[in-house]
């Protein structure tokens, strides 16, 4: 099925993540090659006679430019073999989610990412699919509208804009006992901060457009599974549906990967040190970021997770109008949608129709980076005070 794989013996399950995402994904190590591997800019590969399974044949199948990305990530979230790239993070979402039969039914949060609401509802109006929409706050609420017979529950931990947390092992078991596949957004938490499959997840999507590749450079997809029926069954979408990752896009990905921990490490102890302070700011109304002790998803995230994340809800005081002006005030912080990037980044949601009503107009979400927190307070700080002038 797929070529000659990038590796350097570092399937150690006992590496830490850290040296993992420097390590693994290499070339192999031959007197005089490279430590990086090369970007392989083809469409076709030489061939004659009867394909040979493994040999490279048609670039929209395999490119050996994927493979240690996928490999990485792969290794990362605990997956059955290397995770698969996609071209977007949405792609990978509609190859997930490609697994509810027609007329069958799709539990998902309330607050997932709000375009792949709108997929669900694209695939429930197109294949009579029964979408239900849940708070993934609320345990029994979710395994009410599992029972019986969901095929998929649709799971983001946390939220995303609202930083919920879902107490993942619990739905996991929720889901199974349905007999519904289980699959997650990881892309908040990022695999350093938490393995869903490693919690019984079935399928795990990331969009590598954010935090995994980390620049805000490229658009980038992957899922990853513990079942290795279901990777091909992704693996057959990504080939039929054609939604592939361009190699270039594919070598930035792992680029900014290596430095993951790093970047990560860094904007967690930010995203703290921010999300404290503005919860004592007098023109801060509320402040979601389950790292913050008195937060509803604090405890949850402290059972399953490995530290809080990079993201943080805030509403200022003044609704709408102040949320706006902070938007438009701030220096250093880039007003933009996206997250995950080395440059931090807020945007007021709601500024689409598509979106949950349930979201707050005045929530603005927070993408912290790896700059200087002294710096990144003083800027918004001073927004938030102008706000208010
Ligand atoms: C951005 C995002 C997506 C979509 O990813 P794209 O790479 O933009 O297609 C999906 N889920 C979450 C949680 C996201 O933040």
């Amino acid at each position: 099925m797929e070529g000659e794989r990038y590796s350097s013996g570092v399937h150690d399950e006992n590496l830490d993540p850290a040296t993992y995402v420097v390590a693994a994904g290499r070339p192999p190590r031959t007197q005089g090659s490279p430590v990086n591997v090369p970007v392989t800019l083809t469409s076709t590969y030489v061939s004659t006679g009867v394909p040979v399974p493994g040999e490279p044949l048609y670039a929209r199948i395999d490119n050996e430019t994927w493979h240690p990305f996928e490999e990485a990530l792969g290794g990362l979230e605990g997956a059955a073999g290397p995770a698969l790239l996609f071209a977007s993070g949405m792609a990978a979402i509609a190859a997930a989610m490609s697994v509810v039969p027609a007329r069958g039914r799709l539990v998902i949060a309330r607050h997932s990412y709000q375009v792949a609401l709108g997929l669900a509802h694209e695939i429930g109006e197109r294949l009579e699919v029964e979408v239900v929409l849940v708070d993934v706050d609320d345990t029994a609420q979710v395994t009410e509208a599992l029972a019986p017979g969901a095929d998929l529950l649709w799971v983001e931990s946390p939220t995303n804009p609202m930083l919920e947390v879902a107490d993942l092992p619990a739905l996991v078991a929720a889901g199974h006992r349905a007999g519904a596949l289980v699959g997650v957004d990881n892309t908040f938490a990022t695999p350093l901060g938490q393995r869903p499959l490693r919690l019984g997840a079935d399928l795990v999507v990331h969009s590598v457009t954010k935090a995994l590749a980390g620049h805000s450079d490229v658009v980038l997809g992957a899922v990853a599974t513990r079942e290795p029926e279901l990777r091909e069954r992704m693996h057959a979408y990504r080939t039929l549906h054609g939604a592939i990752a361009g190699p270039l896009e594919a070598w930035l990905a792992l680029r900014g990967l290596r430095t993951l921990a790093l970047r990560i490490e860094r904007a967690q102890a930010n995203a703290l040190e921010l999300a404290t302070r503005l919860a004592a700011h007098p023109d801060v109304a509320e402040v979601r970021f389950p790292g913050l002790p008195g937060d509803p998803g604090h405890e949850r995230a402290k059972a399953q997770m490995d530290g809080f994340g990079t993201i943080l809800g805030v509403r200022p005081r003044g609704g709408l109008e102040a949320a706006d002006a902070v938007s438009a005030t701030v220096g250093l912080w880039v007003p933009a949608t996206s997250l995950g990037g080395v440059e931090s980044t807020l945007e007021r949601r709601r500024r689409f129709a598509t979106e949950s009503r349930t979201v707050p107009t005045d929530l603005l979400r927070l993408s912290v980076g790896i700059e200087s927190v002294e710096d990144l307070w003083a800027d918004l700080d001073a927004a938030l005070r102008a706000a208010h002038r």
